[in-house]
């Protein structure tokens, strides 16, 4: 086949970088050079028997978007070779992704160890949702391995865990949680947000399943709303089975967007986590910042390990100010150009306040517990030159 006809690309043994830009495409007899967008709810038939062969499951193809869309399909395969995975199942949010995989792989009387400083929503759907169909989940401390072997039961079936941690980078060691896992015949689960394929492949170091919220840095331009669950082919093909009952599915036109957002995160991330990094350095040095947090910084309780397990410490830092929610107020108002939203990932740095917004449910005991001061500051840093980003937040340390 020449250069010119061929549909496809060899990718055996492609880098990460390569498949976030091919890994997936199957191009169609128009011979498009882009991935096309299929907006259509079903699909036809050549023939009743045709019809009848694959409803029957005798032959493969598409029946209906809501469980097989060839765009989405792409982005599946593409995160999949990504992460490193057999399989992948995109859905429409990243909550999405976790219910289904709870959802497919759980049931009444089985018990789920999940870290404390887990994604707020998450904390919720597990202690709220699950909890009325039977399946308990105890909270530890991500960083104490001891309190993850004592919460462990017979009936355990999931550990979950966010690493880095949200909103203070706590880092917990993957291919320990997954001996611990595995010695107790459970599946280790890792929502892999913060790092992305990028900067961590959970899999590789021996957890069973990735989870994102592609809502993040997949996409990372703040457009879409969508999640992905990889594995196995074993529990993805039990995932698929709940999101084609279910309807946790994403949309054609988001898994577009995520595309395309994927064939430049590798270069994103790297610019994430250098501005990330000269921001904490900074930010360390101003005299009215009480403490910088941040596993790029050598002031950073789980450096060494953050440096061990990724290949980069992320874009997400926090800071203290003196002076409690007054100063982190007057701090965040007097900034002018980064954006007062809770959001992260994008280009655009987002600036928020976490004891009266993402962790505002929590009770002032688990707030302390959690180390979410009423000081601290979250910056998603975002890919504006890094000396406007310092400019802007001066201008509010000098409002304090
Ligand atoms: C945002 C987020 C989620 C939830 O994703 P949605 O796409 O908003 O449903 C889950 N985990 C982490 C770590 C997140 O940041």
């Amino acid at each position: 086949m020449t250069e010119r006809t061929r549909i496809q690309s060899d990718l055996s043994d492609a880098h990460l970088e390569t498949y976030a830009v091919r890994g997936g495409q199957h191009r169609t007899p128009e011979s498009e050079h882009s991935e096309p967008i299929f907006t259509t709810s079903s699909y036809v038939f050549n023939s009743a028997a045709e019809a009848a062969a694959r409803f029957g499951g005798d032959e493969p193809g598409n029946i209906y978007s809501r469980f097989t869309n060839p765009t989405v399909a792409i982005f599946e395969e593409r995160l999949a070779a990504m992460e490193g995975a057999e399989k992948a199942v995109a859905t429409s949010s990243g909550m999405a992704a976790i219910l289904s995989t709870g959802a497919a792989l759980l049931k009444a009387g089985d018990h789920v160890v999940c870290s404390r400083s887990v994604f707020g929503t998450t904390n919720v759907l597990f202690d709220k949702y699950f909890k009325k169909f039977g399946i308990e989940t105890t909270f530890v401390d991500l960083t104490d391995i001891e309190s993850w072997k004592s919460a462990i039961r017979p009936q355990t079936k999931l550990l979950f865990m966010e690493t880095p941690s949200n909103p203070l980078g706590e880092v917990a060691e993957i291919s320990e949680l997954a001996d611990l896992a595995h010695a107790n015949d459970a599946l280790l689960v890792v929502d892999n947000c913060f790092c992305t394929p990028v900067l961590q492949q959970p899999l590789k170091l021996g957890a069973d399943i990735v989870i994102h919220s592609a809502t993040k840095y997949l996409d990372g331009q703040g457009r879409c709303v969508g999640g992905v669950v990889a594995g196995r082919e074993t529990e993805m093909n039990e995932v698929f089975g709940f999101l084609r009952s279910a309807g946790t599915t994403m949309s054609p036109f988001n898994a577009w967007v995520f595309l395309k957002g994927l064939e430049t995160l590798s270069i994103r991330m790297k610019a994430h986590c250098e501005s990330a990094l000269e921001l904490a350095q900074w930010l360390e040095a101003q005299p009215k910042i009480a403490k910088v947090h941040y596993g790029g910084l050598k002031s950073h309780p789980q450096h060494q390990l953050a440096s061990r397990q990724q290949k980069g410490f992320g874009g997400v830092l926090s800071f203290e100010v003196e002076g409690g929610k007054d100063a982190a107020w007057t701090l965040i108002d007097n900034t002018r150009m980064l954006s007062i939203t809770a959001n992260l990932g994008d280009t655009k740095t987002t600036i928020t306040h976490p004891a009266t917004t993402t962790h505002g449910r929590l009770s002032d005991e688990d707030k302390a517990r959690a180390g979410i001061t009423s000081g601290l500051i979250r910056l998603s840093v975002g890919l504006e030159n890094v000396e406007d980003i310092k400019a802007d937040i001066l201008r509010g340390i000098n409002a304090l």
